[in-house]
């Protein structure tokens, strides 16, 4: 048996034909690829507008830039979740408060973001950042309703969750990123996640202001636009003049270079097209799973089998975890742990985090283990995976 991973990509010919067609094109970077890759995955997700950017991590960054975070000023996030969803807040020179998560959902606890709430003074929280943990989707309706009572802004961390939903109030089926309750949503194509694009990551929203503003902080603040230069056309040209001349261009604010490139554009946009097929394949390997374990006793919690889940991961929370991790190495299955909780990463404990301030999250940490979870698993793979994990307990 070849080594199975937690997860991984899956690069068919077709996606190769689409790089090296790209490769064979006139455009390296800021090709029509990357246009036509926001367009699709807007339309995939239900978002009107889409900006493309070099990876999830950027992605998060703009996210806050563009919704003007002042500096000092604090947002709330969940303690599960990679390191970026937080750290793109002290980038901007907020400060992180987290909230500790739902131990049946491992998704930010509402509650514990409105007790936060309830005790800050006007404009102490900017906004909330929910992490749609292992392709659960948060409730944003529900925090939508405090967000409005608090004047906060939300970002989506979509990063694990393409194609995922959750059931609103109406009965409806609400898209992750799909924009309707959150102000923006980032999305990241490292290979590990749903998308593969090399590197890469997005960012979508409904909000036609923000959409303009990520263009133009995705490319150092630079605008070319006649009719919104700050500087007189006289300037521009060096001469008496009423018209700017075909060169110029204006920063108007500090941008970044966070540009995706048109060949990772024309892998995404190759991916995206398998997308939907992965989801299926994903939910069937939950379902196998969730079977498997449901009345085993070394588990103590597991994903399960829940309406809109992307299954980026698939989480079990079991007693031993240390052997059982090890075990498997021994077995060449490398199972993986999402998360080490991110207020106890040295960083964040300097800046006054401390155990027993996340109970939920850090209990969660000590059981918790993601087990192989990519649409190429096969069932003959799978089948090895949970005998070696029964196996483990059995002996
Ligand atoms: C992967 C990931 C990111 C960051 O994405 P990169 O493309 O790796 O920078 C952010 N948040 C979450 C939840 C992620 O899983």
């Amino acid at each position: 048996m070849k080594a199975i991973p937690y997860g991984r990509q899956n690069i068919t010919e077709e996606d190769i034909v689409a790089v090296v067609e790209a490769l064979k094109s006139d455009y390296l970077t800021q090709g029509p690829r990357i246009t036509e890759f926001e367009i699709n995955f807007s339309k995939y997700i239900g978002a009107e507008y889409s900006v493309a950017v070099s990876n999830g991590t950027a992605a998060l960054h703009l996210a806050v830039l563009a919704l003007g975070l002042k500096p000092g000023q604090k947002v709330i996030t969940t303690p599960i979740t990679f390191a970026a969803s937080a750290n793109c807040v002290r980038y901007c020179g907020g400060e992180v408060v987290f909230a500790d998560i739902d131990p049946d959902t491992y998704l930010i606890d509402i509650e514990s973001v409105e007790k936060i709430l309830a005790n800050s003074t006007p404009n102490e929280f900017a906004g909330i950042i929910p992490v749609d943990f292992a392709g659960r989707s948060v409730d944003l309706e529900k925090l939508r309703n405090i967000a409005d009572q608090y004047n906060l802004w939300i970002i989506e961390d979509a990063c694990h969750s393409p194609g995922g939903y959750f059931i609103d109030s109406n009965r409806d089926r609400q898209l992750c990123g799909n924009g309707k309750y959150a102000d923006l949503a980032v999305f990241s194509f490292h290979p590990v996640k749903h998308i593969a694009a090399g590197e890469g990551g997005m960012i979508s929203t409904n909000k036609e202001d923000l959409y303009k503003k990520l263009l133009q902080l995705r490319t150092h603040g630079i605008v070319k636009n006649d009719s919104i230069y700050i500087n007189n056309p006289s300037f521009a040209c060096g001469e008496e003049s009423e018209d700017y001349p075909g060169w110029y261009m204006e920063m108007q604010e500090l941008g970044y270079n966070y540009r995706i490139t048109d060949f990772q554009a024309a892998l995404g946009n190759s991916q995206l097209k398998k997308a939907d097929t992965g989801l299926v394949r994903r939910k069937e390997i939950a379902e196998r799973y969730y079977n498997a374990f449901k009345n085993q006793d070394f588990i103590l919690g597991q994903s399960g089998v829940i309406e809109g889940h992307a299954y980026h991961l698939y989480v079990i929370e079991v007693k031993e975890r240390l052997g059982l991790y090890n075990y498997l190495r021994t077995q060449n299955i490398y199972a993986q742990i999402h998360y080490i909780p991110c207020h106890l990463m040295p960083y964040y404990r300097d800046r006054g985090w401390k155990e027993g301030d996340m109970p939920n999250a850090e209990n969660y940490y000590k059981n918790c283990i993601s087990i192989p979870m990519y649409p190429t698993l096969t069932n003959e793979e799978q089948d090895f995976v949970i005998e070696k994990i029964n196996q483990f307990y059995n002996s």
